[in-house]
């Protein structure tokens, strides 16, 4: 009989979902995946198989405004395309596990308070993700979660690469760089041996370049540096976040500006990075497309701060083994990838321009003193393999 786990990834408008089964104690393997789209306007299910042939498409009835509404419509799906399967657990995409969780964790009910109280240092994330939690443990009381958070893979970094320099009392509410995509980067971490043996154990940095964009400073698989902080709005410039700013830009927004703080964190959230830049789009592909001058700014400056966060990583790390590129710009892009490689050849990276264009796996020349590679990431992978190894089912 085939064994199945479900993975489930809560946004302010949307649930999406991986269905991963398996024969009996095989390799879990993704069967299918899609989302609810439009919570709360117009929602729409529609799911695929792992070929990416459509299996299911509709448009929902408008009550469908919640997590819970949005679940409901799930599980009728699942129920008629998995029927008498057995769901043995479900994961959950959590973004903040905060500082104490450097894992996984099975649901319970002092687990969703602890959580719950995380909720002011990612506003517009966890309260999402928790109710998914809540609403799947309402609707199927009997199947046990795991939360499998964004942050956890960063823990354990040096004090000084957690530190944010403020006094002690803001500290201790909370305010310390955490760090997120960390399923995304324990995923690679977790393929290099396979995929890459060679730099498995040295100094790596990965660059998800997606619409959240951030680095991450691994040294023998372990996460040492990202550029993400107390929030996801740190570091490279993203698609509509501006990556790191100065702080006085914040004050002069607010103070001379005049604008509320709901205008801010809009702003800085869904306003900014490339589509701010280019006035056009917060979509890569766009701003390669065109010839205006604003969207070659937008792309010229993403490239620049990317290369520019890869030489701090690299003074953190002590020196660069490999460079990896993953998500939507990074296994997509051939020019993007050119580009940040270029800019980043005095490290010593040889491009190969033939292999970067073929999509990898390695994209440097052999000798070259610092190998390049692009590597599809795969958090929903994780997160099935999270939720089989603590829920015993290994
Ligand atoms: P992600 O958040 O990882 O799903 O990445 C989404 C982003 O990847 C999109 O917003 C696009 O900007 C970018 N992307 C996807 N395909 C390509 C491509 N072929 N070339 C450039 N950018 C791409």
């Amino acid at each position: 009989m085939t064994e199945h786990v479900l993975v489930l990834n809560a946004g302010s408008s949307s649930l999406k979902f991986c269905v991963y089964g398996r024969l009996r104690h095989g390799p879990w393997r993704a069967e299918a995946r899609g989302q609810v789209e439009g919570i709360g306007t117009a929602p729409r299910f529609k799911a695929r198989a792992a070929d990416g042939k459509v299996l299911a498409e509709q448009t929902l009835d408008a009550s469908v405004r919640d997590a819970r509404a949005a679940l409901d419509a799930l599980a009728a799906w699942l129920r008629t395309a998995y029927a008498g399967a057995r769901v043995l657990g479900v994961g959950h995409r959590v973004v903040h596990g905060g500082s104490r969780h450097a894992g996984p964790a099975v649901v319970t009910p002092a687990l969703l308070e602890e959580l719950r109280g995380l909720t002011p240092l990612a506003p517009l994330h966890q309260p999402h993700n928790l109710a998914a939690i809540d609403a799947l443990t309402e609707r199927m009381p009997g199947v046990p979660q795991v939360a499998c958070f964004d942050t956890s893979f960063h823990r354990g970094q040096p004090v000084v690469a957690e530190l944010v320099p403020l006094p002690r009392e803001i500290r201790s509410a909370g305010v310390q760089r955490y760090g997120f995509h960390g399923l995304s980067y324990e995923y690679i971490a977790s393929v290099l041996p396979q995929v890459a043996p060679e730099i498995a154990g040295g100094r790596v940095i990965v660059a998800h370049l997606g619409s959240g964009a951030s680095l991450c400073a691994l040294r023998a698989g372990r996460s040492v540096d990202s550029s993400f902080g107390f929030t996801a709005l740190d570091g490279l410039c993203m698609g509509t976040r501006p990556g790191a700013i100065d702080p006085g830009v914040v004050l002069y927004l607010f103070q001379t500006l005049g604008m509320t703080a709901g205008q801010v964190e809009a702003l800085l959230y869904k306003k900014s990075g490339l589509l701010g830049i280019s006035g056009l789009s917060n979509d890569m592909r766009d701003l390669l497309k065109s010839t205006d001058a604003a969207a070659k700014l937008a792309v010229d400056f993403f490239v620049y701060r990317a290369a520019k966060e890869i030489g701090a990583l690299t003074a953190v790390l002590g020196g660069l083994d490999a460079l990896v590129f993953t998500a939507g710009i990074g296994e997509n892009s051939p020019e993007v990838r050119a580009r940040i490689s270029t800019a980043s050849a005095w490290l010593g990276i040889d491009l190969d321009t033939g292999a970067n264009r073929a999509g990898g796996p390695c994209i440097s020349r052999p000798g070259s003193k610092v190998s390049a590679w692009v590597i599809p990431t795969n958090e929903e992978l994780m997160i099935a393999r999270h939720t089989s190894s603590l829920l015993g089912l290994d």
